[in-house]
């Protein structure tokens, strides 16, 4: 078929941060770009995940800065919270940011369609209304979903799509996983009253982040009244009368709750797709296999974002749509996204944020290596009263000197290794890090000051 005998160049199914971006950037190349979409324009990202996940870290963090406010002199008599207040104020935000990327799609010219989309043939699309399009290329974009367990009461569980729009805060909440979504929601339900109670099928919290950042996350996420279950899975849930929730999980004795809320992991939105119509190919965990130009086995076909499980992380989704629209509609040469050394945080309280390989990574990889920390009370904390304690890792790579990891815990974290990511990047060594002049008084000053 001729170019132009297609309806459009390209069609996008999925509306989040990967597929918006290779929508309008492709349009933005002179490509005739439709995409489909069959809940709301945005995606997890900013309908249910990090965007409203932020807004309520913020009201969590109202908690403890009112509280620490007394000791710098203030006196704040009868605070309260409203739950419903916050839940509404984040929801009217996101419908407005739903609204802005609606616009940015329509002032490329990209044709919306709110309704899913099937692929039904070769270059062919059907539309959950009937309606039939041809596309020169096709790019699935469709993300993730939360994984829930299987096991006798599942569908009493709610997951992190659900927890924004609570009619009320649970007195008692039982959070299953050990991850991101797990950690960062335990903050935000332990600030705002709730008794939270955390419950891993591992003996760990966060995999994959240094040792000694997640064990301080621990120590003082326990201190702040968070509970721990650890080789804790699901035998059932069953709901009561009063509906609460009665709770078996391996290794304990049965629990009341009000909400259980699991955060095991996501998985790739695959189905109902027509891939196996093409034969487009998965991999193991079920995701669209793709090569480093997000290329499917089908020449036409490409993937981005969680939908791959490569890097399971917004930015990142961004960029390989990003790269996908310039290398197929661009007039440059195609080019790949690198996803070595991805900067990350989770929003927990305190937060953590990381770039780079850890301690046990570097020596495992590297040999030798030198590890320096800094361990201190926040100058706020002091006055405040509080003792929670911040750390910071350095990782450097002995044979060349080298900055190979940084890992941190502690208020701003995240906002810090945005910049420090950069350095380490860019390949910058513990010397160049030692000639930068200290920002005083900082917390980000412990960077350049490590002996
Ligand atoms: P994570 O992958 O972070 O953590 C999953 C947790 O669930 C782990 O503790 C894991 O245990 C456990 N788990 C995995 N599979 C099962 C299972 N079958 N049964 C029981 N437990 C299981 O997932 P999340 O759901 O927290 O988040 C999903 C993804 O979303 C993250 O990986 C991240 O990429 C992204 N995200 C990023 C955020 C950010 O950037 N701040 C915030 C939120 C999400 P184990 O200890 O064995 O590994």
């Amino acid at each position: 078929m001729a170019e132009q005998d297609y309806d459009f160049d390209l069609f996008t199914i999925g509306a989040g941060s990967g597929g918006v971006r290779a929508s309008r950037v492709a349009a933005a190349h002179g490509a005739r770009v439709a995409v489909a979409e069959e809940y709301r324009v945005g995606g997890t990202c900013v309908i249910r995940g990090c965007v409203p996940k932020k807004m309520l870290v913020y009201g969590a963090h109202f908690a403890e800065d009112l509280e620490d406010a007394a000791g710098f002199g203030w006196t704040i008599a009868g605070k309260s919270f409203d739950w419903i207040k916050l839940r509404d104020h984040v929801q009217a935000d996101v419908t407005r940011l739903e609204g802005l990327y609606g616009q940015t799609l329509s002032n490329h010219n990209v044709t919306v369609f709110t309704e899913r989309a099937t692929i039904t043939g070769d270059h062919q699309i059907t539309l959950a209304s009937g309606r039939v399009v041809t596309a020169k290329t096709i790019l699935i974009a469709t993300g993730a979903r939360p994984h829930i367990p299987e096991f006798p009461g599942h569908e009493h569980v709610i997951t992190s799509n659900e927890a924004f729009h609570l009619d009320s805060l649970p007195r008692r909440i039982l959070i299953a996983g050990g991850g991101y979504i797990a950690n960062e929601f335990a903050g935000i339900f332990n600030q705002f009253g709730s008794k939270v109670t955390i419950a891993n099928r591992s003996d760990t919290i966060l995999r994959g982040y240094d040792e000694a950042v997640r064990d301080r996350l621990l120590q003082i996420a326990m201190v702040k009244g968070i509970e721990f279950l650890f080789r804790a899975q699901f035998e059932y849930v069953e709901k009561q009368d009063d509906r609460s929730l009665r709770v078996k999980l391996t290794g304990q004795d049965e629990r009341v709750f009000d909400c259980v809320m699991v955060a095991t992991g996501r998985v790739p939105n695959i189905e109902g797709l027509g891939l196996e119509t093409v034969g487009v190919e998965l991999g193991e965990r079920a995701q669209i296999k793709v090569d480093a130009f997000s290329k499917t086995n089908i020449d036409y076909i490409y993937a981005v974002g969680d939908v791959t499980d490569r890097v399971q992380l917004t930015p990142v989704a961004i960029r390989e749509g990003q790269a996908f629209a310039d290398s197929v509609f661009g007039k440059g040469a195609p080019y790949a996204v690198d996803h070595s050394c991805v900067p990350s945080a989770v929003f927990s309280h305190p937060p953590i944020a990381a770039v780079g390989m850890t301690e046990s990574e570097a020596r495992n990889q590297l040999g030798s290596v030198r590890v320096y920390q800094a361990d201190f009370r926040p100058m706020k904390h002091v006055v405040a009263g509080r003792s929670e304690r911040a750390l910071y890792k350095m990782i450097v790579d002995a044979a060349n000197d080298r900055v190979v990891g940084i890992h941190m815990i502690g208020p701003d974290a995240p906002e810090i290794m945005q910049a420090a990511a950069i350095a380490v990047k860019a390949g910058l060594t513990k010397a160049d890090f030692d000639a930068t002049c200290a920002i005083h008084p900082t917390m980000a000053e412990e960077l350049v000051l490590f002996k």
